[in-house]
């Protein structure tokens, strides 16, 4: 990474992440940028939302509440643009402190996630966006193990069975290997399932491909990309504690 700042990492993806809008022939400006900000200090997200980056992942919900429940503090609402996304894998228990702070959940990966999505969020009363995770080839076990498994939880919500959630999109992660072909294979498995969600599920406004990160995010953006989850291309490294 060099000397460079938080803003000149952010205005590099950004122009790569045009570049391959552009290269495979997709509309400019058609993938937006998540920047995954776990591990990295308050500091860091402020830095970024100076060089106008305002949506944010992250996997810990501990940790994103702490840190932007402190952004709510410092920034009045009007300058407070910043926007949450929970992308890791979430347990129960965690669930009313993560739509207390999130917009987005993006790590749905089973039926009873949802139902407790959706009783915190009536106590709430507050809507809450969500994508479902399906596991394509990664080597952890996030995310539905089968389309069958998600495609049944996507009709629950269909039938209105959770009326404060809304179903946005999907997200995978792709393996973490140097064969190209199976990373493309990952993403196309995604778009394929949003297809297949999308005729059988007209009535669902399921518009978005969370997909490609630091190391893979330009085949993602030829295979569909609609949000890329970036960290250590902005950030850094991250250092585990
Ligand atoms: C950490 C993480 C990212 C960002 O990964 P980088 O390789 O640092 O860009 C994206 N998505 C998920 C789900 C993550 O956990």
């Amino acid at each position: 990474m060099g000397n460079s700042t938080i803003a000149e990492r952010l205005q590099e993806i950004k122009d790569q992440i045009k570049n391959a809008e552009i290269a495979s022939g997709r509309k400019e400006g058609c993938v937006r940028l998540c920047a995954v900000s776990k591990f990295h200090p308050l500091e860091s997200v402020v830095e970024a939302m100076r060089a106008n980056q305002f949506l944010f992942g992250e996997n810990r919900v501990q940790e994103a509440f702490e840190k932007f429940t402190e952004i709510r503090e410092r920034f009045s609402p009007e300058e407070n643009k910043a926007e949450l996304h929970i992308i890791g894998s979430l347990q129960s228990n965690k669930v009313k402190k993560a739509v207390s702070i999130a917009s987005c959940i993006q790590s749905v990966d089973r039926e009873e996630l949802l139902a407790e999505i959706e009783k915190q969020c009536a106590k709430l009363e507050k809507d809450i966006e969500i994508y479902f995770e399906l596991h394509t080839g990664e080597d952890s076990k996030a995310g539905y193990e089968s389309l069958d498994a998600l495609l049944k939880s996507v009709e629950l919500c269909a039938k209105g069975n959770f009326p404060h959630i809304k179903p946005r999109g999907l997200m995978t992660m792709a393996p973490f290997v140097d064969d190209e072909a199976r990373i493309r294979k990952s993403f196309s498995l995604l778009r394929e399932a949003k297809e297949k969600i999308n005729s059988e599920f007209p009535s669902l406004e399921i518009t978005e491909l969370s997909m490609g990160m630091s190391g893979d995010f330009k085949i993602a953006i030829e295979e569909g990309s609609t949000m890329v989850r970036i960290g250590t291309a902005i950030f850094g490294e991250r250092e585990y504690k």
